[in-house]
Order: structure tokens, then C-alpha cells, then sequence
């Protein structure tokens, strides 16, 4: 293991029966990172975090986490790591409040900062009216934000979080991004399991999505899109006029391409959408309509997103290797 990682794990296999539910799993993730797990339901998410945690011992190959072999340093791994799984963590006959005094004492909090630990936490996940209400009685959304409570308790240097927002209302979901934000720019390093590719690609330094159990893809969002030759999204508005063919123009535009859309040529000045593969393309279709005799009023791009990467890859392409990549289909 490399001094900086935090996490490394080499050709890790869980199988359930017939199952390979983590397939040889290579990752490796270093201090101060945040890292996405992504991928479809059953892909191997939860059951990679169980086994980092030590809650599952792996069929095959290895795991360290912070130094530690995870299921046979499991106690000493969980004071420096905080888990939030979607399942409820906290002993629904308790208090809130006493919920998480217990989980203080179980993290070795100094006891000289357990009460104030505790009081900035449920009013950070805004359980302050409901702290000394019985868990028992919490809506899923309460139960959620103590298990990311339970989690910050100790100030884990490492994070496991699995759907962090899940069940979550808008404003506390945001809460949570800005959280988690601020964990990132503290130096807190995060392993972000989620189906919300927006919260991926605004807290993720990078992504590595998970396919039955194996790695498909690895990296930025944006160095992933370049991989998988994703195009700029552009839009011109113009005046046609004297253009009889805006697609036939477009096909004689290296690296432009025609996007299918259902408004495209409507309205006036018409809005022309096309794929372009980088900027240069783009200048080439604005100077190819201005040439015909079009009038360009607006160019919109939108770089590819992590959801047109996500998309791409369950289309079932994978990214291009590129010379000298660190990045590409291995974690
Ligand atoms: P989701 O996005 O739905 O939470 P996931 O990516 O977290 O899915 P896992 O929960 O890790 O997926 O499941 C991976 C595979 O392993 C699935 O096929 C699941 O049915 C199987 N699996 C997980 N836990 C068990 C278990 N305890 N016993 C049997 N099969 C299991």
C-alpha cells in the first residue's frame, strides 16, 4: 500500500452462491479524496463498503483500509472510519439524543466533548426539537440524517456513505451535499456510494462505476466523457434564411454531428442542436451557416455530463484507453 492510500484493495471477490456480487475489485483511493461508487441496483456497492467495514468477509482476494485489514482490525478500523448505510443504525427504543451517546462511548469521544459534539450535530441535521423524542417515532428522513449524525460523531478521517440523501426532502438533501462539502474541504476522505449522478458530479473528485460487481469505468467525469468520445452539446440560434439544408451543411463539418431532436429547426430564429466533438467543430458549424448566408445569434454549449457518461456506458461503451491515462477502466 502506497503511503497515501487510503484505501486499497486488490481483486477483492464476494460471492453469494452463484452471485459474484464484487468481482476482483481493484481500488484504490487516496487520502483526501471523495470518490463515487456508482452503478445500476445490485451492481456491488453496498457489499464493497461491507466488506471495507469488515462486516463481510471477502470470498477472495484483499482489502486495506487506513493500514488495516478490515475483518481482523474491524474495531480499531470503525473509531477512524463513519459508516451511513440506509439501514437505520440506531436503537429505535432510545432517544436520539441517547442514541448517540451511545454510539460517543462505542467511538472513544472524550467525554469533555461528547454534549457539545452531539448538540452541533442535531441541529447541523436539524434534529434539535426531535432530539429527546424516541427513535421509534422518526419519519424515514429524521432516521436518515441521525445515521449521518452517528457517522460524524467521532470525526472519522475516512467516510463510507451509502445513498446519503436517500428519503431525503430538498432542502435537507442539500443540507447534506453542503455537509459533505465541507467534509471534502476539510480533508475528510469519502467513499460516496449514490444513484444521484448530480451529487456525484458536484462532489466527487472522480467516479469509479461498478458493473455485476466489476469496474467498467474509472475517473473525472470529465476525463471519462472524453474517453468515450462524449460530444458537446451545442445550440445555435439563427436566422436560416437562404439555407435550404442545415443538415446536409452539418454532415460536412468534421466532428459535427446531428442530434435527434423533436423541436430542432422550430421557432424563429430557429435553433439548430448538434454534437460537436470539440470547439474547433464548433467553430466550423458557425462559420459554415454564417458562410450560407445564416444570421447566428446565440451558440450555447453544455460539456458532457456524468449522466450522458452513466448513460453511455449502460449503452454498453466503454472508455477509449488513452496513452499515459491514469484514469481509464481500472480503479
Ligand atoms: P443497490 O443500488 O440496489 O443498493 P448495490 O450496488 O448496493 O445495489 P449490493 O447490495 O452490493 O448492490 O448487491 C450486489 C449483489 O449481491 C446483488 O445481486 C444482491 O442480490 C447480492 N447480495 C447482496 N447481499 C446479499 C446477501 N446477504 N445474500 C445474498 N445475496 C446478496
Amino acid at each position: 500500500m502506497t503511503r497515501t492510500h487510503v484505501i486499497e484493495t486488490r481483486g477483492l471477490t464476494r460471492r453469494f452462491g452463484d452471485v459474484t456480487a464484487v468481482d476482483a475489485l481493484d481500488l484504490d483511493v487516496e487520502r483526501c479524496e471523495v470518490v463515487g461508487l456508482l452503478g445500476h441496483n445490485g451492481a456491488g456497492k453496498t457489499t464493497t463498503v461491507r466488506l471495507l467495514n469488515g462486516v463481510l468477509a471477502p470470498s477472495g482476494g484483499s482489502a486495506r483500509v487506513l493500514g488495516f485489514d478490515p475483518m481482523h482490525d474491524g474495531v480499531a478500523l470503525r473509531r477512524r472510519c463513519g459508516v451511513s448505510t440506509e439501514t437505520p443504525s440506531v436503537d429505535e427504543r432510545l432517544t436520539g439524543r441517547a442514541g448517540l451517546r451511545f454510539f460517543a462511548e462505542v467511538f472513544d469521544v472524550p467525554p469533555a466533548r461528547v454534549e457539545r459534539r452531539i448538540d452541533e450535530l442535531l441541529a447541523a441535521f436539524d434534529l434539535t426539537a426531535a432530539a429527546d423524542q424516541r427513535v421509534g417515532t422518526y419519519s424515514k428522513g429524521m432516521r436518515q440524517r441521525l445515521t449521518l449524525a452517528r457517522a460524524l460523531l467521532h470525526e472519522p478521517e475516512l467516510l463510507f456513505l451509502d445513498e446519503p440523501s436517500s428519503g431525503l426532502d430538498p432542502v435537507a438533501a442539500r443540507a447534506v451535499d453542503e455537509r459533505i462539502a465541507g467534509l471534502r474541504d476539510a480533508g475528510t476522505t469519502v467513499l460516496l456510494c449514490t444513484h444521484n449522478l448530480a451529487q456525484a458530479q458536484a462532489l466527487c473528485d472522480r467516479v469509479v462505476v461498478l458493473e455485476r460487481g466489476a469496474v467498467v469505468a474509472s475517473g473525472t467525469p470529465t476525463a471519462l466523457a472524453a474517453d468515450l468520445g462524449a460530444s458537446i452539446e451545442v445550440r445555435v440560434a439563427a436566422r436560416l434564411a437562404a439555407v435550404t439544408d442545415v443538415w446536409a451543411l452539418l454532415a460536412d463539418v468534421e466532428g459535427a454531428r446531428r442530434l435527434e431532436s423533436p423541436d430542432a429547426l422550430g421557432g424563429e430564429p430557429h435553433e439548430v442542436r448538434f454534437g460537436a466533438s470539440d470547439d474547433a467543430a464548433i467553430a466550423a458549424v458557425v462559420r459554415a451557416l454564417v458562410h450560407a448566408g445564416a444570421d447566428v445569434y446565440a451558440v450555447e454549449r453544455r460539456a458532457p455530463s456524468l449522466e450522458d457518461v452513466y448513460f453511455a456506458l449502460h449503452r454498453g461503451e466503454r472508455p477509449a484507453p488513452r496513452a499515459g491515462a491514469t484514469e481509464g477502466v481500472s480503479a
